[in-house]
């Protein structure tokens, strides 16, 4: 089977100011990903911005790091249980996840939220122990804790090998040991492509694409985001729609858009393997697959979240 060697797609689990949006901002930096004129305006995945759209909240950011040859792909993930719904969505599109965690803290309550749901779709994290710098810091106790939850939560003799990085995300520093750190995140960049697995390669089948996330902007209109799970899609394609209900409808792809740095980024095709967003059809919804008239076969179904009428930020 051929692999798409120079993807990955990761997403990044934590509880709450354990260092996520951090953590990102330096990955960004450090690959360069950034041109060296282009300021940071704002931080990489909390920009605060909560779009709604018919009751579904989409908080989750979406980057892409251009290392050496690859690109990897990180979408963040919202850490509270009202929405589980889109943490699994999310956790779907993926082949591998960061879980973050405080080095004084330990592990905490989104902690044992994010990771339930991270081993229920049978991915085995690479473990962050993020903050080493901090004064305190008890990176083997915290292990042991993180250890400890893995078991608690039914981990697979698979997941439980989870490979670890010691990191201090606001120095930008990383290491497999805990005594030393190294004065870049390189040990980070390569676990993730040494450890998580590249997307196959079967673009010249069937597309399948599902929507996993909405987005909206007002010169495009309504924007899907998702993975295309198999074969080629191409903006002027005829596509059909298969929606949740049973129901189908057809559109044509008026715009791609794939992702580098915090920016979309027009594209005239996409395959197997990438995450990418799609404009062209007004009223699609989560959880509807993309796939040509002729080859109609649907994705499984995704889970949304009950729409929350009153939320607190
Ligand atoms: P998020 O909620 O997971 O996105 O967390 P943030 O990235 O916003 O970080 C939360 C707080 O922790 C901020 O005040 C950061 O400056 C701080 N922080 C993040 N990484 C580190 C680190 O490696 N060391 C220390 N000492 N503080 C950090």
């Amino acid at each position: 089977m051929n692999h798409r060697e120079n993807i990955r797609n990761i997403a990044i689990i934590a509880h709450v100011d354990h260092g996520k949006t951090t953590l990102v901002d330096q990955l960004l930096r450090q690959s360069g990903t950034f041109r060296s004129n282009e300021h940071i305006e704002e931080r990489a995945m909390d920009s605060g911005d909560i779009e709604r759209e018919r009751g579904i909240t989409i908080l989750a950011k979406n980057t892409a790091i251009q290392y050496k040859d690859t690109k990897i792909n990180i979408l963040d993930t919202p850490g509270h249980a009202d929405f589980g719904g889109e943490v699994e969505r999310i956790l779907k599109m993926v082949d591998g996840v960061l879980l973050v965690v405080d080095a004084y803290e330990g592990c905490m309550p989104q902690t044992r939220f994010v990771l339930k749901k991270a081993l229920e779709q049978n991915l085995t994290p690479i473990v962050v122990v993020n903050k080493i710098d901090r004064d305190f810091a008890r990176p083997a106790e915290v292990i042991d804790e993180v250890l400890e939850l893995f078991i608690e939560l039914d981990a697979n003799d698979e997941q439980l090998e989870f490979p670890v990085i010691y990191a201090s995300a606001i120095n930008g520093t990383a290491s497999k040991d805990p005594e030393q750190q190294d004065e870049s995140m390189e040990a980070l960049y390569e676990t993730i492509l040494d450890f998580i697995p590249a997307p196959i390669d079967n673009r010249e089948e069937p597309l399948q694409f599902q929507v996993s996330l909405l987005d909206y902007n007002d010169y495009v209109g309504r924007i899907g985001i998702g993975r295309v799970f198999r074969g080629t899609m191409k903006v002027g394609q005829h596509v059909a729609v298969l929606k949740q209900d049973g129901t189908t409808k057809q559109f044509r792809v008026t715009k791609m858009f794939g992702f580098l740095g915090l920016k979309k980024i027009e594209i005239e095709e996409a395959f197997a393997g990438d995450l990418i967003a799609v404009s062209g059809m007004e009223d699609i919804d989560v959880g509807d697959t993309i796939c040509p008239v002729e080859h109609q076969e649907a994705l499984p179904i995704l889970h949304i979240d009950e729409p929350t009428l009153q939320m607190t930020f």
